[in-house]
């Protein structure tokens, strides 16, 4: 069972023959509204691949909080993860040109509100594993992983969008995983193994950074570094490969498997998401998975 700090955006995005200019007004040729948010694909994801979710979202009392009841419903999670408030559900708003060229901009909206007090420690310690993503504020995860800690219940963090970790979250955190743009923030080198021991006597056991196309490299306390090349598919859009990566990466050491193995399977998970559109029919399933393996 995962716990997950959850964060919901609605990812609006519309399809056009080139991004517009400043003042521009343009035809767009399709639209599409997704759920997603980090935390919600965590979720998600670990959820296709097996694993029961428990976790706490915030969402407004706005027209997009029915595509969160709808998006849960749907992928057969839990609708009381859903704390609604009054104000605006997560939503973001995209253009992508002909080329997969895009741009973004997200609005947190509900989930800036999280709280600590939204996180029942009870409910923390019932499970195996809390994961947390930064579309969350510090004070819930610092909650969570202090309960966490405190019950013997293993952390990861994705600390993405980037910012400082706060030093008690990176205290608490079991598991750190991050990619090239996050290393560098957090004073990573990956050609100098001592810049990733330095972060590891601050808190986490175990680091993973991901490399996209390149795949990724685990540093643990107990072993020597391990890299993971990435699992070569032509990759449509790897919006969701990231947090896929996480979960199957999450997943597969709840089930006891050791580091190497976990990664391989993680990189399957997030080459299978690259490989397929956007993110929330992309996550594989456990029997994806296991296909993608008996192959
Ligand atoms: P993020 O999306 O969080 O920036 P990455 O781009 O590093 O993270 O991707 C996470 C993982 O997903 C990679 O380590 C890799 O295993 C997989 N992945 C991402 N892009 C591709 C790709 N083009 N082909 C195959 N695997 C990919």
């Amino acid at each position: 069972r995962i716990f997950v700090i959850g964060s919901f955006v609605v990812a609006c995005s519309v399809k056009v023959a080139r991004l517009p200019r400043a003042g521009e007004s343009l035809n767009a040729d399709a639209f599409v509204a997704e759920p997603g948010g980090k935390g919600f694909n965590l979720a998600l994801a670990a959820h296709r691949l097996g694993a029961t979710i428990d976790g706490v979202f915030r969402i407004g009392n706005d027209p997009f909080a029915a595509v969160a009841v709808s998006a849960f419903e749907g992928a057969g999670l839990a609708t009381d993860m859903l704390l609604t408030r009054t104000g605006s559900t997560g939503a973001g708003i995209g253009f992508v040109d002909q080329a997969g060229e895009n741009c973004l901009a997200v609005s947190l909206g509900a989930n800036r509100q999280l709280a600590a007090e939204d996180v029942e420690p009870a409910r923390v310690g019932d499970c195996d594993l809390v994961m947390a993503t930064f579309e969350s504020p510090d004070a819930p995860i610092a909650a969570a992983f202090a309960a966490a800690r405190a019950r013997g219940v293993r952390t990861l963090l994705n600390p993405s969008p980037s910012r400082p970790i706060a030093p008690r979250v990176l205290a608490d955190t079991s598991i750190l995983i991050v990619n090239r743009v996050e290393a560098v923030d957090l004073g990573i080198d990956i050609a100098d193994e001592s810049t990733v021991h330095r972060l590891m006597r601050a808190g986490p056991e175990i680091v993973v950074v991901t490399l996209g196309e390149d795949g990724a490299l685990a540093f643990s306390r107990s072993e020597p570094p391990r890299r993971q090349a990435a699992v070569p598919v032509t990759a449509v859009d790897t919006i969701g490969a990231g947090d896929a990566f996480s979960a199957g990466f999450a997943v597969s050491l709840l089930q006891g498997r050791p580091i190497t193995e976990s990664l391989a399977r993680a990189a399957a998970c997030g080459a299978v998401t690259a490989a397929r559109f956007g993110a929330f029919d992309a996550f594989p399933t456990a029997a994806d998975l296991e296909c993608f393996f008996k192959a």
